[in-house]
């Protein structure tokens, strides 16, 4: 009988899966997730413009980052293109909004 020796062979390892897809696709989904908010927050400051809406504090365009939007009803997906339901919120008012205990949680992911 011929002794067969495995030696050096090697069962083919599951590939995986996610070697397939390229960085395009990555880009891609990650601006599915970010430009929803990104979106909104532009659109509010521009209908809105660059105040607080509480402090009635001004911000320069450069400043605006200090700037975050507010959802009126707290539902971050009602996100109505006439503004109705954002507010422009410096952030020491937004999260003295939140610092209400009702929303929160909901202040961390907003920005
Ligand atoms: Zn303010
Ligand atoms: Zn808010």
């Amino acid at each position: 009988m011929r002794r067969r020796t495995y030696g050096g062979y090697r069962k083919p390892v599951a590939k995986k899966a996610d070697s397939s897809k390229s960085v395009a696709d990555v880009v891609r989904e990650l601006k599915k997730i970010s430009s929803p908010s990104s979106n909104y927050r532009e659109r509010s400051l521009k209908i809105h413009g660059l105040i607080c809406a509480k402090c009635a504090r001004e911000f320069d365009y450069k400043d605006r980052h200090l700037l975050t939007v507010h959802h009126k009803d707290g539902d971050h997906s009602n996100n109505p293109s006439d503004g109705s339901n954002w507010e422009n919120l410096c952030v020491y008012c937004h999260e003295d909004e939140h610092s209400r205990g009702l929303l929160g949680d909901y202040f961390s992911d907003e920005k």
